[in-house]
């Protein structure tokens, strides 16, 4: 499988290449050259598969070139293998119409563990075969970071430092990272906000003195194979709703449009998609984007939902290239205008194409607490704050007659309601406990080193302790 940029100028890389550059060389986005398409029969004969061997035929088409069978399905095995449930993603029931889909059964109890754990693995392999070393460097403002760490901790080829800024992450997120204790993992706390974190990373990559010495590498949700692994839970979810004989909704709380093309990747490839919801917080952009063609930023307003308070979306490029006809020229030079004015106009033909299977909705923080508190009474489901900004979408969809009564309607649950314990209590007022395999969290040691807000401090800091600058 070959994949192209979303600009046009980028050279065509295989999977292998995707996967170590992250972001394509012209500053777009990978995406396959083509879309694999699975028959009906195809699909029919995917029911029944463990979820690592679903995983594996899913994902084959992509990585054609790159693993072979044995390898892909080794991997997957081996990183699926130790969810903290044994169907990965399980489904539950809320009423006749509404499903949860449970994507928080990984290491960090939140949705990012299903694509990171596999991108771990596959850096591994690829810098293992190529005798190389990457170090990766990431801001984070919470969840990103702590499932970074744990796909990558242990490993012998990558190691990572992760920047987050000091004491504005919640104490369960920090300890999720800071506990983990690896040779190859480095908790950076930043004095100053999360933006300044990320100026820091940003500005590494750039500098000579870093790229000189080290080979950077980052995990953002821009990289194709992050978005590849969460097609699989699609497809997971739909063969037990009755796919491919029965087409299936899902709304899914968006922040960076990862998650949800993700479902547009399944549809691509034949699964029966109904419609997917993007659902967001009061920042709101994709909602703009989708119900009236104005893709502009604002300012982030903060929220009881973190990890989709966004001013912009990076994934969203992928489906305007895509459903905008695959003009590599002609994106460019729209984002190009839009990171000039911050503002830009859907094309009348991203717009339809993007209409034929996005809807969009928002929820307030009013109405993410009363779909949680809907979710506690009605289906004794105790829900996290993102997941209930997605099921007041669905609710609201389903209530106006996008999606009828009788398809069945999928939230994906993003995180684990213990990680925002806070929001949750206010909410339906119970507190839920960590699950018991992270229940010793509070317990354990942290290791993490306190730094002043200063770009050259940040850098001097990768650079004497990177085991790949050799020097030490
Ligand atoms: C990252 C995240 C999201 C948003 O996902 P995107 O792929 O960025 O749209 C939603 N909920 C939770 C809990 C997250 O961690």
């Amino acid at each position: 499988m070959q994949y192209v940029s979303t600009r046009g100028s980028a050279p065509a890389l295989d999977f292998e290449g995707v996967t170590l550059a992250g972001l394509a060389s012209d500053g777009g986005l990978y995406l396959p050259a083509e879309w694999p398409r699975f028959s009906e029969a195809e699909i029919r004969d995917m029911r029944g598969l463990s979820y690592p061997d679903l995983a594996a035929r899913v994902m084959a088409p992509f990585v054609a070139g790159s693993l072979t069978e044995e390898e892909l399905l080794g991997l997957c095995h081996k990183v699926y293998g130790d969810f903290g449930h044994a169907a990965v993603t399980p489904l539950v029931q809320m009423d006749a119409q509404h499903w949860l889909l449970e994507l928080f059964h990984g290491p960090t109890l939140a949705f990012k563990d299903v694509a990171l754990q596999l991108l771990g693995a596959l850096f591994e392999l690829f810098l293992e075969r190529r005798d190389q070393r990457l170090t990766i460097v990431g801001a984070t403002s919470g969840d990103t970071g702590s499932a970074a760490i744990h796909a990558v901790a242990g490993g012998t080829r990558a190691e990572i430092f992760m920047l987050h800024p000091k004491g504005r992450v919640s104490e369960v997120q920090r300890r999720q990272m800071t506990t983990v204790r690896a040779p190859n993992v480095h908790n950076l706390a930043i004095e100053g906000s999360f933006d300044d974190a990320q100026a820091h990373v940003k500005r590494m990559f750039t500098d000579p003195e870093v790229t000189r010495v080290l080979d950077l590498g980052a995990v953002n949700s821009i990289n194709w194979a992050r978005l590849m692994a969460q097609v699989v839970y699609y497809f997971a979810s739909a063969l037990q709703l009755g796919a491919p004989d029965r087409s299936v909704a899902y709304s899914v709380p968006t922040g960076n449009f990862g998650d949800v093309f993700a479902g547009y990747v399944a549809a691509k490839m034949g699964l029966p998609v109904e419609r997917l919801i993007v659902a967001t917080n009061v920042n709101d952009i994709l909602h703009r984007a989708l119900s009236s063609g104005d893709y502009s930023a604002g300012g982030v307003t903060p929220t009881i939902t973190p990890s989709m308070d966004i001013q912009v979306s990076s994934n969203f490029e992928r489906l305007l290239f895509d459903a905008g006809g695959r003009d590599g020229a002609a994106l460019a030079d729209q984002m190009r205008s839009f990171e000039a004015s911050k503002a830009m106009q859907l094309t009348n033909a991203q717009a339809e194409g993007a209409a034929a299977l996005f809807t969009s909705a928002r929820a307030d923080q009013t109405e993410t607490a009363r779909a949680m508190q809907w979710a506690y009474r009605n289906a004794g489901q105790v829900i996290d704050p993102h997941t209930g900004v997605g099921l007041h979408a669905a609710q609201a969809m389903a209530a106006e007659g996008v999606v009828a009564p009788q398809v069945p309607l999928v939230t994906l649950a993003t995180a684990h309601p213990a990680k925002f314990n806070d929001a949750v209590e206010r909410a339906i007022g119970v507190r839920p406990a960590l699950p018991s395999r992270v229940g010793d969290l509070f317990g354990r040691e942290e290791s993490y080193v306190e730094l002043a807000g200063d770009y050259a401090t940040t850098r001097d800091y990768v650079l004497s302790h990177a085991a790949a600058s050799g020097e030490a």
